[in-house]
C-alpha cells in the first residue's frame, strides 16, 4: 500500500482497513489501539509504543519520539482534560502528527490549548499552523468519516441537539466537534455560534450559509455581542425547547431571515453553543459567498478544550 499524502487520504486509508476488519458498525474508533497497531504494521522500525496521559503544563498533547537507544515515539495527552471527547480528538490529532509530520520534526511536536503556535518544536510559524491544521483535520476524518456521518443525517435533513448529541456520542466526541463536522455537509443553511458572556466567540457557517453571507466574522474583528432577544442571551429554564429549537423573527440574528434558535451550555458550562437554522433558499448564481474563516482551528481549541 502506498504512502497517503494528505490527512484526509491517510484517515480514508485507515478507515478502509477498519471498516474491512471491523465492519462499518464500529464507532467510537479506539484511537489509542489503532494508532499502535497501525504504526507497527506500517512502520515498524519507528511505531507508537506508548499513548498515555501525563502531566503537560500548557499543553492539550504531544508526540515525543523515544529516548535515545530506544525506537519509536510516544503520543502523550494532559491528563487534566476531563472530557473524554476532547481525549479522543488529542490522541487522533497527534496520531495525524505522527503520520504527517513525525520525519520533518524528529525532536517531536507540542500542540498548545490556546494557540496553535506552539506546534512543533522544528518549524516556522506559517508551517506550525499548517501542521495544526492537517493534524485537525487528520482526526476529523478519522473519528467522524463523512459516509457513516451521512448515513447518520443525511445532508438535506434538518437537525436538533438530540440528534447532534447522539452523533457525538457515536463518535466519542465533543458535541462542538460534531456540529462543526456536520456543517461541513449539510445541504442546509446553518451556523454553529460559541458565546461567552454576551460575545461571540468564534462561528462557522454550512456552505449554503456562507453563499448567502450568513456568517459572523470574528477574526481580527471588534469583537460581536450577541442579540439580546437570542437564546444564547437568555438561557431558559425550558431545557427541551432550546434543544429542539425556537424560531425567532427576523433582524435578531440576522436583517431580513427568520431563524431556529438551539441552545445548549457547554460541558463545563462555561460558554453556549448556538446552533442556528436559516430557511432553505434557492443558491443565487453568480454569488460568490464569503471564505471560510481560518482563525477557526485555533479558536475551536480554546473552546472545545475546557
Ligand atoms: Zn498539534
Amino acid at each position: 500500500m502506498s504512502e497517503p499524502k494528505t490527512p484526509q487520504a491517510w484517515a480514508n486509508q485507515i478507515s478502509a482497513i477498519l471498516n474491512a476488519v471491523l465492519g462499518t458498525d464500529r464507532f467510537p474508533v479506539d484511537v489509542s489501539d489503532v494508532a499502535k497497531e497501525i504504526s507497527r504494521s506500517r512502520f515498524a522500525d519507528d511505531p507508537i509504543t506508548l499513548v498515555k496521559g501525563a502531566d503537560l503544563p500548557g499543553f492539550e498533547g504531544a508526540l515525543y519520539p523515544a529516548p535515545p537507544g530506544k525506537k519509536g515515539w510516544g503520543i502523550l495527552y494532559n491528563n487534566t482534560i476531563r472530557s473524554p471527547g476532547r481525549i479522543c480528538f488529542t490522541l487522533a490529532h497527534e496520531f495525524g502528527h505522527y503520520l504527517l509530520h513525525r520525519r520533518t520534526s524528529p525532536q517531536g511536536i507540542q500542540c498548545g490549548q490556546e494557540n496553535v503556535a506552539l506546534g512543533s518544536l522544528d518549524s516556522d510559524r506559517e508551517t506550525q499552523k499548517r501542521m495544526e491544521k492537517e493534524a485537525d483535520t487528520f482526526a476529523a476524518y478519522l473519528l467522524m468519516p463523512f459516509d457513516d456521518f451521512r448515513r447518520q443525517i443525511n445532508p438535506r435533513e434538518t437537525v436538533d441537539m438530540d440528534r447532534l448529541s447522539a452523533c457525538a456520542e457515536r463518535y466519542g466526541v465533543s458535541l462542538i466537534a460534531v456540529i462543526r463536522r456536520w456543517l461541513e455537509y449539510t445541504e442546509k443553511r446553518a451556523v454553529l455560534v460559541v458565546s461567552r458572556e454576551g460575545f461571540i466567540l468564534w462561528s462557522y457557517s454550512s456552505e449554503p450559509a456562507r453563499k448567502t453571507k450568513a456568517v459572523f466574522r470574528t477574526y481580527g474583528c471588534d469583537p460581536i455581542e450577541i442579540p439580546p432577544a437570542s437564546l444564547a442571551a437568555n438561557p431558559s429554564d425550558s431545557l427541551t425547547d432550546t434543544r429542539t429549537g425556537v424560531d425567532l423573527p427576523i433582524n435578531v440574528w440576522f436583517a431580513e431571515e427568520e431563524v431556529k434558535e438551539m441552545a445548549v451550555p457547554s460541558e463545563q458550562y462555561d460558554f453556549v453553543i448556538s446552533l442556528l437554522l436559516l430557511k432553505d433558499r434557492d443558491r443565487h448564481p453568480g454569488l460568490e459567498g464569503e471564505p471560510e474563516e481560518d482563525a477557526y482551528d485555533c479558536l475551536m481549541k480554546i473552546t472545545d478544550s475546557r
